[in-house]
């Protein structure tokens, strides 16, 4: 129920009453980021009528957005369908739900052992994720194309119906018609889409408070410009679509449930969404989850805009190791699994024993395995290499480690080597050969999942066992590089119902307000259900609040409504 006085006091310094501020522009509908939830919302909103004006802080386009490889995940999407492939909906709710709180989960129970909010959130992802994609589609906002060879991270969950169909990814845009693109082309398309709509869309505006009228309705918002301050006035509503706050250190370091060094989301996504919408009074939910995935530590340590976090690397002949030189993990998991493991505390010695895990290869994997897609560190020769290490034994290779981790003590808080780190590596080794030798990870089952073949990107010649093991070799070089825990961006923020509007504490929606994409509480914890499970919920949602914003318009002139 939507009302107009609040339950709860407004405060704080982002917050101004409209008597206050002089207006420079109005609109029915603002719009505040541009990255998939932002134009989603902002171009579904103009396509039902409204006047949209778009406030980007960066002073480019696109946001995280536009440095992912950009799949998005649709379960029970129109290619799926023309293809006859089944994705029934009790099946699909399970399998998320099963990932999503797996300490909860029971098939018979009537919410799968989700909270109710988070079971209707979800429910409305499958419903309406498809219908969205396809009246995108013919809006020309998006140009899907069905990835069908691609497994779900958990395609070997029994849950898990339609384990291949639910994947799709952005076409090139411009290119050949089966020509397969990544953010940078989802962002060009929907820019395009959204100057056809008629969105006003202003760049290095930073949102930094919101406008409430005197019955605590949200009308607006202050941004802050290169010429200071101005407020626009919102008629309908005002949709943040601002991205996690990756790179908002204090909060990341109170929230998110262990160490975080840096993180691959657009510098701007500073969460600046967060105080605003404690302010008007919204409930947080999910705030200490965050789409997970190494990164090089020297990369996490520059913190350059343009800086990815390392995907599911692939490479045979290649292990990870803690600082005492043993396997601690699956290297070949899914990139948001293997991050907890980086958190792993060590009571009696009070320390992190993995906050950051030593990537060690030989030759032939840097022979076979070497690229930079994805943010794979083997990087070939010629590539900047400034992340790598070499040794002609072990024994140099950890030398030169250890050096590494000197430069960059005061960052990690001494972490180091321990002092027999060489003897355990080299029978670490020793095992993990054996098992490369079998084909079977005897420890962590490497290789075991579709999806950790899928990301191998292929064996070596004569590998017909486990094509993700390979024997490390006897004699160097060597060659190391150092990963820590970073993230793509974080996923708490406020509440919302299912059309975006923001709720407040005692769940009443806060009117004029809402939130999609990564500035918004995910309904999926802590998990990532697939490749594509950021942008397929957030592509979704950002819809619905965009449908749902311009429901009301109050435009004289109003193109005619889209048909469904
Ligand atoms: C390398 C990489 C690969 C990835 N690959 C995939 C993938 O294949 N599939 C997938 O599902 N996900 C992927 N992701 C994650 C995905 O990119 C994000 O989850 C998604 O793009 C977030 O979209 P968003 O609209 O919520 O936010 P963003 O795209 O981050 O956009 C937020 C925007 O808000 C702006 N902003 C911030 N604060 C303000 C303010 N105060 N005022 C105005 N504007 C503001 C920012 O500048 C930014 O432009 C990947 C991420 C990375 C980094």
């Amino acid at each position: 129920m939507e009302k107009h006085l609040m339950t709860h006091t407004l405060f704080g310094q982002e917050l101004r009453r409209d008597h206050e501020v002089d207006f420079v522009a109005e609109t029915d509908v603002i719009v505040v980021g541009s990255g998939a939830g932002a134009f989603t919302s902002a171009i579904t909103a103009a396509k039902h009528g409204a006047s949209v004006i778009q406030l980007e802080k960066a002073t480019e386009i696109g946001g995280t957005t536009k440095k992912a490889a950009a799949a998005y995940w649709v379960p029970n999407n129109h290619f799926m369908r023309e293809k006859g492939w089944a994705d029934p909906k009790d099946d699909a709710l399970r399998h998320m739900a099963r990932l999503t709180r797996p300490q909860h989960y029971d098939p018979d129970k009537p919410h799968l052992g989700l909270t109710e909010w988070e079971f209707v959130m979800t429910e409305a992802f499958y419903d309406n994720a498809g219908p969205a994609v396809e009246q995108l589609t013919k809006w020309g906002a998006l140009e899907p194309i069905p990835w069908d060879i691609q497994p779900d991270y958990y395609a070997q969950m029994e849950e898990n119906k339609a384990p291949f169909g639910r994947i799709i990814y952005p076409h090139r845009f411009g290119g050949a018609p089966d020509e397969v693109g990544d953010g940078t082309d989802m962002i060009a398309v929907f820019a395009k889409s959204a100057g056809e709509a008629g969105v006003d869309l202003r760049l290095g505006h930073a949102v930094s408070k919101a406008v409430v009228d005197d019955q605590d309705r949200v009308v607006g918002v202050i941004a802050t410009t290169d010429a200071g301050e101005i407020a626009v006035k919102a008629r309908q509503a005002v949709i943040f679509a601002s991205g996690g706050f990756t790179h908002n250190v204090d909060l990341r370091t109170s929230s998110l449930p262990g160490p975080i060094l840096s993180g691959c989301a657009a510098s701007t996504n500073t969460g600046d969404f967060v105080p605003i919408a404690q302010a008007l009074g919204a409930d947080l939910v999910n705030m200490n989850g965050a789409w997970l995935a190494p990164m090089v530590l020297d990369r996490a340590i520059a913190n350059r805009p343009d800086q990815v976090c390392s995907f599911s690397i692939p490479g045979d002949s290649m292990l990870w190791v803690n600082r005492y030189g043993k396997r601690v993990v699956n290297e070949k998991a899914p990139y948001q699994d293997v991050v907890p493991t980086f958190w792993a505390w060590e009571s009696q010695k009070a320390e992190y024993p993995n906050l950051a895990l030593v990537m060690i290869w030989d030759e032939s994997c840097k022979q076979h395995h070497s690229g930079d897609k994805y943010g794979n560190p083997m990087i070939p020769d010629g590539g900047d290499q400034a992340h790598i290490v070499r040794g002609d034994t072990l024994e140099a290779l950890a030398d030169a480690v250890q050096e590494r981790l000197a430069e960059y003590a005061d960052r990690i808080g001494g972490w180091n080597l321990d002092p027999d780190f060489v003897s355990t590596l080299k029978s670490t080794i020793e095992r993990y050969n054996d098992f490369a030798s079998t084909g079977i990870d005897e420890d962590f089952h490497r290789g075991e999942a579709p999806i950790e073949l899928y990301f191998n990107m292929g064996g070596r010649p004569g590998n017909d066992k486990n094509e993700t093991m390979w024997p490390v070799s006897d004699s160097g070089p060597y060659y190391a590089t150092l990963l820590a825990p970073a993230t793509l961006d974080t996923k708490g923020g406020p509440r919302t119902n299912p059309d975006g509007q923001v709720l407040d504490r005692s769940g009443e929606v806060i009117t004029g307000l809402y939130a999609v994409g990564n500035c918004a509480g995910a309904m999926s914890g802590g998990s990532y259900w697939a490749g594509g499970a950021t942008l397929g919920p957030i592509i979704t949602s950002a819809y619905l609040a965009g449908r749902h914003a311009a429901a009301t318009s109050t435009r004289v002139e109003e193109p005619a409504a889209a048909t469904f």
